[in-house]
């Protein structure tokens, strides 16, 4: 039976241009996974929008001499090219600074308070009397109460990851000029969170089937209890307050940058043409998962549940599969001071699915993981190049030349054979049941392993060695063990497509099917003998020694993007 997935990939800020940590963190596995399910025959919805609100923009638009439309803009255009050329096949990316997004919060807003959630009181905010504007949170720095880390931001605390406000810092300075700020008081809107404790403390006891990680981050907070918070800022740019005397106050970016889940459901209907198609993904016969990294997890597991538990008539997240953080080289990945890979970097290189497979491989599910380029080149050259391609290689070539480029017809296949196609049903199989579990590293190892065993068995019957025996006009000897690759390859192509759509849709040409992979659907599918196959390119490239040094002379060089 047809399920229904909806698919919410975290929000990038609009203020620079993406890493590496975002590729791995959210966008790949959520991409991985939604090819997958589409494959399937699922119907699935996936996804997200630039964040156009929040103060790293207005400030970056103040560094830059500009508006923050205009950084915005900038950026969301380079996001959309960046999921282009990687292949993060979005149902809809758009962004925070839209009309509907704007309605669709208000309604939000508005329904909450309505029901109570929603409180207005007083709260300090920083204020610094040099740069003369009231602080974003995030540019109050100070010592974390919690863990001692001098270097906290209002918003949370980099070392310990907990939730902070800035009032509860100290030795308080502004981020930008150094300056102590003082403290005015202003009067705001509290989403009161605190009275879904309990409700949320029994939701996620049925959460069983969640990471590790992610639910012992989730006790955490639960388990120091939740407090209001405030969701109303004094600023000018962002979602504005839908009550009077509120021109100068807009929302707070992390109450509704989790809304775009919402209001891009409903923006993609719309573009459909139909209103209401966006209902289906939000009944609770839908499933929806939630790609984030784990300085998120917070805003997804209790925040967003609890605005959707205070709305009401909207399914909860069912899986929220966060990943650990991506260091680079062995260092914490650092954009300011460059320490990162630029995806749009990266890409005008090498390909993309060199680096899909490579942060698969590795992708940091259970704890944080390493990209390092030497790394990349080994699973490059010994996996994706030795390994796959070369298998594809020979034996689409050696068809070519042997077998006038068809599908040759086995004859009775043998033990070993048999034994293949065996074992490439068993891992199509179990494929298919770690992408399920979102168990995405693991899942691209097993398929790796088909492909090393389908090389194991080209050795063993060296059909350029049996070719030469060859007496009936048949080649029935040699015929057996090429097709027998052939159609290893043929599962191939499906079990990898959710990692490398690209060299996947290729392999499938070559292998002589028509139309694409996409539309072939998860399933095995051998080539009948006399399909005529096409020539082939090589799938992957190899890569010289030297880009290791090179690479890493790039590292920490760029500048501050
Ligand atoms: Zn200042
Ligand atoms: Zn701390």
């Amino acid at each position: 039976m047809s399920e229904r997935i909806f698919i919410g990939v975290a929000w990038p800020y609009a203020n620079g241009p993406l890493h590496l940590g975002h590729i791995t963190g959210a966008y790949l596995p959520a991409d991985i996974f939604a090819r997958y399910h589409r494959l399937k025959g699922n119907k699935v919805l996936m996804v997200s929008g630039s964040d156009q609100h929040g103060a790293p923009i207005t400030i970056r638009a103040e560094q830059e001499s500009t508006t923050p439309q205009e950084i915005a803009a900038k950026y969301h255009q380079q996001f959309l090219e960046g999921w282009k050329k990687l292949g993060i096949s979005f149902d809809l990316f758009t962004t925070t600074g839209t009309p509907n997004h704007t309605q669709v919060t208000h309604d939000i807003f508005l329904t909450l308070l309505d029901n109570g959630y929603i409180h207005k009181d007083k709260m300090l905010q920083a204020y610094c009397p040099k740069c003369q504007r009231f602080l974003p949170d995030r540019y109050v720095e100070g010592t974390c109460p919690y863990c001692g880390f001098t270097k906290a931001r209002g918003d949370e605390c980099d070392a310990c990851g907990k939730p902070l406000s800035p009032v509860e810092l100290k030795e308080l300075r502004c981020y930008l000029c150094s300056t102590p700020p003082r403290f005015e008081s202003s009067e705001h809107f509290f989403l009161r969170l605190s009275t879904f404790q309990d409700k949320l403390t029994a939701w996620i006891k049925e959460q069983t089937h969640w990471r590790r990680n992610v639910l012992s981050s989730t006790w955490k907070f639960l388990n120091e209890r939740l407090r209001d918070r405030a969701i109303t800022r004094d600023l000018d740019w962002g979602v504005t307050v839908p009550q009077p005397g509120c021109e100068h106050k807009r929302i707070y970016v992390w109450f509704e940058a989790v809304i775009g889940y919402l209001s891009a459901s409903k923006e993609w209907a719309k573009s459909l043409g139909d209103d209401t198609a966006w209902q289906a993904f939000w009944r609770d016969d839908a499933k929806s998962f939630y790609f984030i990294g784990k300085d998120n997890i917070f805003f997804h597991t209790l925040i967003w549940p609890a605005i959707l538990m205070g709305y009401g008539g909207l399914s909860l997240p069912y899986n929220v599969p966060a990943n650990e953080f991506l260091t680079i080289e062995g260092r914490k990945l650092s954009t300011s001071r460059s320490w990162a890979i630029w995806l749009d970097d990266y890409l005008e290189r090498y390909a993309p699915d060199a680096l899909r497979y490579t942060l698969a491989v590795n992708m940091p599910e259970t704890g944080d993981s390493d990209f390092s380029w030497r790394e990349f080149l080994r699973r490059n050259n010994n996996e994706l190049v030795a390994t796959y391609g070369n298998l594809a290689h020979r034996v689409l070539t050696f068809s070519q030349r042997h077998f006038d480029g068809v599908v040759p017809a086995p004859g009775e296949l043998d033990q070993y054979s048999l034994r293949l196609l065996h074992e490439a049903e068993v891992v199509f199989d179990g494929v298919d049941k770690l992408l399920y579990r979102c168990e995405f590293k693991g899942a691209v190892k097993e398929a790796m392993s088909l492909a090393q065993k389908a090389n194991r068995y080209l050795d063993e019957q060296a059909p350029w060695k049996t070719i030469k025996a060859e007496r009936s006009p048949d080649k029935i000897g040699t015929a057996k063990s090429v097709f027998t690759v052939l159609s290893v390859l043929a599962a191939l192509k499906t079990i990898f497509y959710p990692f490398l759509p690209f060299s996947s849709e290729k392999l499938h040409s070559f292998l002589g099917f028509d139309g694409s992979v996409k539309e072939s659907g998860w399933k095995i599918q051998f080539p009948p003998p006399g399909q005529k196959l096409r020539p082939p390119q090589p799938l992957f490239v190899k890569l010289d020694e030297d880009i290791i040094t090179k690479e890493s002379n790039r590292l920490g060089s760029l500048g501050d993007k």
